[in-house]
């Protein structure tokens, strides 16, 4: 399940498919321990996204409640977090969780965000080692650092104010923006995160997702034939 603790985003990348922007709307603590229920009761994993997630003033709260719930329920999904790395100390600290295995985290650097942005040992914490080790799986396999690098716009989803991409969109069922249940700030649950989704309810308001949970990874795709 993807939770989006926030909307806003210090970058403005082309690409971006949730077209975020620097203003825009935070998740409350109350709504994420919703969030954090639902991954206990489901066993599902957990992506803390946005926006750029480092940048909420809970941010190590929300990233510690998950981390607990999924250790306590022995959770195989865990918490993996995106970033853009341009907050230091949180870019930091994500590569240091992912590197003993805690989560998993993947810095973007891609030509399509701003490299100035994002300090050289934000860098250097996700790439150490990775680079140097060709078999670096294999030697490390609870390090859990990855790195987003380019994609050419023919495998960019036409979504949010990407114009340009080559694939996606209303039309195109087999490729989603982000496989759901999709969980916007507001606690507002969809069946992805396409826009044009389809809500389901609210996970404060609903009582949690029992009841909510999609049963596609896409609103585009079929729905599943009940009478069958
Ligand atoms: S860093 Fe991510 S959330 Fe921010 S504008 Fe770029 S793609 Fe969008």
């Amino acid at each position: 399940m993807y939770v989006q603790i926030t909307t806003r985003c210090n970058m403005k990348c082309l690409h971006c498919c949730f077209d975020c922007k620097s203003k825009g709307q935070d998740m409350t603590l109350k709504v994420f321990r919703e969030c954090v229920r639902v991954m206990e009761d489901r066993d599902s994993g957990m992506c803390i996204g946005g926006g750029e997630p480092t940048l909420h003033r809970n941010f190590e709260t929300m990233l510690m409640l998950a981390i607990e719930a999924s250790i306590q329920s022995y959770n195989e999904g865990g918490v993996h977090v995106v970033t853009n790395g341009s907050v230091k100390k949180r870019a930091l600290l994500l590569a240091e969780l992912a590197r003993r295995g805690v989560v998993t985290a993947a810095l973007s650097q891609d030509k399509y965000h701003d490299s100035s942005m994002v300090h050289e040992r934000v860098v250097k914490a996700f790439t150490s080692r990775l680079e140097s080790s060709y078999d670096h799986e294999r030697r490390y396999p609870d390090d859990y650092r990855r790195i987003n690098e380019n994609r050419d716009s023919w495998q960019l989803l036409n979504e949010g104010r990407c114009d340009f991409g080559g694939c996606g969109g209303p039309d195109d069922p087999d490729l989603c923006c982000c496989e759901g249940p999709f969980i916007k700030p507001s606690g507002d649950v969809y069946v992805c995160g396409c826009t044009g989704s389809t809500l389901l309810g609210n996970v404060v308001k609903d009582g949690g997702l029992a009841g909510l949970w999609p049963d596609r990874d896409c609103y585009k795709q079929k729905e599943p034939n009940n009478d069958d």
